[in-house]
């Protein structure tokens, strides 16, 4: 079903390699090729929604159960009392780079706020 020019669906759909951290009906979580922290972990939606921004109301559920599995990754790598952040950047303003929906999951050093 995915869409052949997507990055994201071409490792859902496992012609591009990928190691599996967590794998569901919904999602999977991978870790990111570029790490911007010790733990940097992408909850990616096995449907192709471009962004956030392409997230409709029926979506709701799926848009909670992605920060629910990277919360739950996050503690199985053990940051859950150290914390960790969750990110979705939405435009290529924003830094965006693949438009395929995704969720950030960074943990194991301090991270500043406000995010550059
Ligand atoms: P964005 O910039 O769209 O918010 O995030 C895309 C992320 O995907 C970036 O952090 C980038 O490092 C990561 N990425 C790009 N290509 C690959 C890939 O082939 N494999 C994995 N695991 N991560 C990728
Ligand atoms: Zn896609």
């Amino acid at each position: 079903m995915g869409n052949e020019s997507c990055l994201f669906c071409r490792i859902v759909a496992g012609t591009i390699p990928a190691e599996f951290v967590h794998q569901d009906e919904r999602c999977l979580v991978i870790r990111d090729i570029n790490p911007q922290a010790p733990m940097h972990m992408l909850v990616i939606p096995r449907e192709h929604l471009e962004s956030l921004d392409d997230a409709a109301q029926k979506d709701e559920p799926l848009l909670g159960h992605l920060l629910r599995v990277g919360a739950r990754v996050a503690n199985d790598e053990g940051h859950g009392e150290s914390g960790y952040r969750t990110v979705i950047n939405t435009g290529a303003g924003a830094g965006q780079s693949v438009f395929h929906l995704h969720v950030h999951v960074l943990a194991g050093r301090a991270l500043n706020w406000p995010p550059g």
